[in-house]
This record gives structure tokens, sequence and C-alpha cells, in this order.
């Protein structure tokens, strides 16, 4: 377990969020969700209204690309992704009048509309589903094929160095809960669990939204990784087993909610998203982003539009005091470093961090020296070197072996099968080895 420095101090500094100034320019990447990239449905010179789509997948089941901006598509360019890839991008020049933003929309309540009214407004809005950063997923898509029985939802980040869904909490709780409502909805599902930290948000918030089949973990959210959603559902089941679940008002004892890989987990930004979509019928064109680090003049809490690049977000707070060495996107334990400072804000953008020269190391990759960390670290006992190593050196298990290797794959499935994805061993790392990457490769090559 790892611990970060207690949170509620930076969280009193600020007070509220704030729009970041429009930008001249937007360039919208084609990806915005992990692994799925979407076709142009625009040409140059085209006139594209605020919220228009202007992308979609051939796939069934894909979410679209909307304009964050009106203006005059400019070009299709290739620009680098805040994932680290290389993606088509739709560059947009501001010009025209805006159909969402500066204008009072009345909420909907939400007994005016049906499930499947909900279930189509967030499909059709893009929402990305950012509870786990490293895989952010079309919301959507999982409402369509959930199969679960609880709505699970945890009001900090996964990422302890990051403090976006605090802040999300801290200043949209309401709106939260609503959007709590139209999932429940949406879902066809009561059962709903909350993930919180009762020194960030006291539970007595929660009190008008309490039912039967409302339950909480309350846990440290600067220990990482307790936030992860394999440590969620056994840290809530154990509870469960022990005895202290905390459902209020509850008569029958059999109606305990079991946590499995088949809920919905979802975390403050998305559901901040789900309201805005449901309730305001926007679709997902601003991203909330916490923007910090030692190389700024201050930090702030922005409303941004998808498509600003960092440079322009930078000179909008008073530009940089330092020469930046690293631009982390998404926290250090589970983000990314990010190549340019001209890569834009995407819908999976939580947190921006600019830093110096003094926080950053060698990020040269060297030989594994057998030193043993990664395993030591490894609470889900999941042995990193040795997948590594299997996958960079294949030839350990020559295929004179033939009779041996099944044994091995069933081995290395069940072995990353147990990784939570924590990324702890990537850190233990004296050789900066990239564990956790190719254990995630794995996983995805077996489908576990
Ligand atoms: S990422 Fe996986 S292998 Fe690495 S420490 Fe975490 S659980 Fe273990
Ligand atoms: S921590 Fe890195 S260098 Fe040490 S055994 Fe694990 S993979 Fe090898």
């Amino acid at each position: 377990m790892i611990l970060f420095a207690e949170k509620a101090d930076e969280l009193k500094n600020y007070t509220c969020s704030q729009n970041a100034f429009l930008p001249h320019h937007v360039t919208i990447p084609l990806s915005q969700e992990y692994n799925t990239s979407c076709n142009p449905l625009v040409r140059t010179g085209e006139l594209v209204t605020e919220g228009q789509i202007i992308a979609a997948s051939d796939k069934p089941g894909k979410i679209s690309v909307h304009a964050s901006i009106p203006g005059v598509v400019e070009e299709i360019v290739e620009c680098q992704c805040p994932n680290g890839k290389t993606e088509k991008a739709v560059k947009i020049r501001l010009q025209g009048s805006f159909d969402f933003l500066g204008r009072q929309i009345p909420s909907r309540p939400i007994d005016t509309l049906s499930a499947q009214e909900i279930q189509e407004h967030i499909f059709d809005s893009g929402i990305i589903n950012t509870f786990n950063v490293k895989k952010p997923v079309n919301l959507g898509n999982q409402i369509n094929n959930f199969s679960g029985q609880t709505l699970v939802i945890r009001l900090f980040d996964d990422d302890p160095s990051c403090i976006t869904d605090r802040l999300l909490t801290k200043f949209y709780f309401e709106r939260m809960m609503k959007a709590c409502g139209y999932l429940l909805k949406a879902l066809g599902r009561n059962n709903i669990v909350f993930i919180y930290n009762s020194k960030l948000t006291p539970k007595t918030l929660f009190d008008p939204w309490m039912t039967e089949t409302t339950d909480f973990l309350d846990v440290n959210s600067n220990e990482y990784p307790a936030g992860l959603e394999a440590k969620i559902i056994d840290a809530f089941n154990k509870n469960v087993k022990a005895g202290k679940a905390s459902k209020r008002n509850k008569t029958n004892k059999n109606t305990d909610i079991v946590l499995t890989k088949k809920d919905l987990f979802i975390d403050a930004s998305t559901l901040y998203e789900v309201y805005k979509c449901v309730a305001k019928k926007i679709p997902s064109i601003n991203r909330l982003v916490h923007v910090s680090g030692n190389c700024l003049k201050s930090s702030c809490f922005l409303n941004i539009k998808i498509g600003t690049t960092i440079r322009d977000i930078i000179s909008q707070i008073g530009g940089m005091i330092k020469t930046p060495k690293m631009i982390i996107i998404n926290g250090r334990l589970r983000g990314s470093n990010a190549a340019s400072l001209d890569m834009p804000i995407t819908r999976y953008v939580k947190s921006i961090s600019i830093v110096s020269g003094k926080n950053t190391c060698d990020s040269k990759i060297y030989d594994c020296i057998n030193c043993g960390n990664c395993r030591a670290v490894c609470k889900q006992n999941v042995f990193p070197d040795v997948i590594y190593n299997h996958v960079t050196n294949f030839n350990i298990y020559s295929l004179e072996n033939n009779g041996k290797n099944q044994d091995v794959e069933e081995l290395l499935k069940t072995l990353v099968a147990k990784c939570v994805d924590c990324g702890t061993c990537n850190m233990a790392c004296p050789s900066r080895l990239p564990l956790t990457q190719i254990i995630n490769m794995l996983r995805d090559d077996y489908n576990v």
C-alpha cells in the first residue's frame, strides 16, 4: 500500500471551478475511448456547430466525436494524444455562435425521462467512463451490455496524486446524486454503493438520497491502490461478510449487496458528465480538469473545451515560472507523460501536472537485474519479472519444450488475471521496465 500526503489542505485552496478562455482553435482527436478510432464526417472548409457530430466509428456500439466549438474545419491533421498515440484529429477555427455555452438550460426532471431515453442520451452524448483512466470506455455501451446488479460510485481519484474527483465531489455533490438517479433508472437496478472517504465527504451529505438499497465503503483515499476495481470488490465483500455493511434502514439481511466485476463502476468525473448530458442535454464537449505543478504560476480547476491545447491552458493561467521536464496526464501512478504542450485535452483527461526537473528521474530502460523488488511489492503475488522476461525473451521457453508450453501459457494467464493493474511494480523497478504495460498487453491477448 502506498500512502500519499493528506490532500484535505490542498482541497481547501479551491472554492469553485472556472471556465477556461475560449480557444481560437481546437484540435479534436478522433480517438476518445480505449483502442477505438473514428472516421471524420466533415471536410476542410466545412462549417460546424457546437456539439455537432464530426466523426463516428464504423463499428457498432462505439461513440461519436462532437465539435466542442462552432467554427470552420481548417484541416484533418495528425496529432499526439494524451494516451501516447498518434491519431487523426479535426482542427476547427472558432467562428459563429454557441448553442450551449452561456445559455440557461433548465434541468429535466428524472420522471419525465424513460430508461430508454436516458440510455440514448448517454450514448449519443459520447460520455467516456474514466473510472479506470488507463482504459477509458464508452459508458453508453457499458449500460447497454450491463448484466450486473449494482452501480458503484467512487468519489475520489484512483490515483491519490490527483484531486479532480475530490474537487468535483466538493463542488457538485448534488448534481452527481441526481446523475446517480438517472443511471439507476437507465440500468433498471436499485442497488448503489458509494466508495468515499468520510474525512472528505461527511456521510450525512448522503441522507436525502439514502434508501434501503444504498451502501457504503469508507476508505482512505490517500492509500494506493485502494480505489481500483479489484480492491474495492475485495474490501466491500469482506465488509459484508464481516457484517460491517452499513446499509441504512435495512430490514432484510438477505438484501446484502455483493460486488462483482459485472457491476458498473463510475468515477465522479463520469457522474458529472452524466448530469450535464442527461439533465441539460449537452454533449460531452467540455472537461473539468485540475491543472497544477511547480512550473506554473498558479493551479486551478478549469472547465475546458475538448481539443484545447495544454499550451493555451497554461497561457490562460499566467504562464510558466520554470522550464518543464514532464507533463503528467492523469497522475503519477496511473497516468502518462505528454510529449508536448501542443497536446489537446480529450474526454479522458482529468488532470495535468507540469513539473520541473527535480520531480523527474532518468527515463532510460535497463536490463532486469533480478533484484526482486517487483515481487516484493506486488500484493497479488503476480511475479511481474517472470512475465516480463517471458514476453521479451520468448526463447527461455523454447519450442523444444512443446509439451510444456500449454502449461506456461496457463500459468501466465492465471498470473495476469490476478494483477489489479496498480503499477506499483513499475515504480519499484530500478531498471524502469514497463512491467504493467506488458501485463496489460497479455491481459488483452488472453481476454482476462
Ligand atoms: S501492477 Fe500487477 S503485477 Fe504490478 S504490483 Fe500491481 S498487481 Fe502486482
Ligand atoms: S524490479 Fe525490475 S529489475 Fe528487479 S526483478 Fe523486477 S523486473 Fe527485474
